[in-house]
């Protein structure tokens, strides 16, 4: 796997790979995303292949330009209102799709997830591709998202579907794009991000949320968005999500040692507050964004530490503090821990 910079030359290797039919991880302002041709089968096949995802779980394509929305997919006004308003940025609609869109790249389904992104390093690749990019996060399925070009270095060094990674530093929002369909009878949030609810609201006043963003589905049940049903985000070491005051968090984890190596992903200000724990400080309940910038970067730090167990503390899921917890969620497997009602 080649290093690219930012730099025009790197670039235009970047794109010549992409054009070439291969797969390059690329920064965006969300996560890194392993790209490839959104139009050609066979290219999208190899993220398929590099990230070990399952084939029922549809890839989002990226563009770089408001014309070339509609040769897709078939916009509604909602989603133009959407898309003058929020993009270019992390927001993700989904809308029926048009047949140039290979099948693969929507597992089968008739409708496509749509995004133009921000960061400018991902927008000079797709212009200069002249092609729309499919871009999942760049990490091994069911691992933590990678934020930063160290992170997909990690999981894909020695992946022969991954030609290259352009690394451009890390990553402005640090969780995945919120997704927004808008096939329903009412537009529905499928998973938040850094475009909050409330901000979607001024557009969407009758927006719904889908229930698997804040609990797990019932075995067998149809996800709206398949990729709320996979294992996500995990680290190696049992995770476990504690909500409540730093007191209440502390008494809890006291009274729960079991000898086990042990680290604290915390908030500022708690790092000295969990005796005989690694602590790890990922931002402020105060500042959401800061826990969203950090979160994975903080879980993969915790499992290259090599501790056995691993708490998270939880901020209120509210504005981009509901996008970190539901990627904490999924990354404790749905154990969650309110430790002001735990005895
Ligand atoms: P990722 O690209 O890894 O950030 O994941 C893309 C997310 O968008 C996953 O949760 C997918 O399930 C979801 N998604 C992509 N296409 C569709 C679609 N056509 N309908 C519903 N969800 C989709
Ligand atoms: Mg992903």
């Amino acid at each position: 796997m080649r290093i690219l910079s930012t730099s025009t030359e790197d670039l235009k290797i970047c794109s010549d790979l992409l054009k070439n039919g291969e797969t390059v991880a690329i920064p965006t302002e969300t996560v890194y995303g392993l790209a490839a041709n959104a139009l050609k089968s066979e290219a999208v096949e190899k993220i398929f292949l590099a990230k070990g995802r399952p084939a029922d779980n549809p890839l989002i394509v990226h563009i770089s330009d408001i014309s070339s929305f509609s040769e897709y997919c078939y916009p509604t006004d909602e989603a133009y209102a959407l898309a003058e308003k929020f993009w270019p940025g992390p927001l993700t609609v989904i809308l029926p799709k048009k047949d140039v869109i290979p099948a693969i790249v929507s597992a089968g389904l008739d409708t496509v997830a749509i995004r133009m992104p921000s960061h400018p390093t991902a927008r000079k690749i797709i212009e200069n591709c002249g092609f729309p990019l499919a871009a999942p996060s760049a990490n091994i399925s069911g691992k933590p998202s990678p934020t930063r070009a160290e992170h997909v270095i990690s999981d894909m060094e020695n992946n022969p579907y991954v030609s290259a990674v352009v690394n451009g530093g890390p990553c402005e929002c640090g969780v995945e794009s919120t997704v927004v369909s808008l096939t329903g009878e009412h537009p529905c949030l499928l998973r938040p991000g850094a475009v909050t609810v409330e901000q979607l609201k001024e557009v969407l006043p009758d927006l719904t949320v889908a229930e698997a963003v804040l609990q797990s589905l019932p075995e067998n049940e149809k996800a709206l968005s398949p990729g709320l049903k996979h294992k996500h985000y995990a680290p190696d070491a049992e995770t476990v999500c504690l909500c409540g005051s730093t007191e209440s968090a502390v008494g809890y984890i006291e009274r729960h040692k079991d000898g086990r190596k042990t680290t604290v992903i915390c908030f500022e200000g708690e790092e000295n507050c969990f005796c005989d724990c690694k602590t790890i400080v990922y931002g402020s309940p105060d500042k959401p964004e800061t826990l969203a910038e950090n979160v994975f970067d903080a879980l993969r730090k915790a499992d290259v530490s090599g501790c056995e167990k691993i708490y998270v503390r939880c901020a209120p899921p509210k504005g981009t503090a509901l996008a970190v917890y539901n990627r904490l969620l999924r990354a404790s497997n749905f154990c969650v821990i309110n430790t002001e009602e735990e005895t």
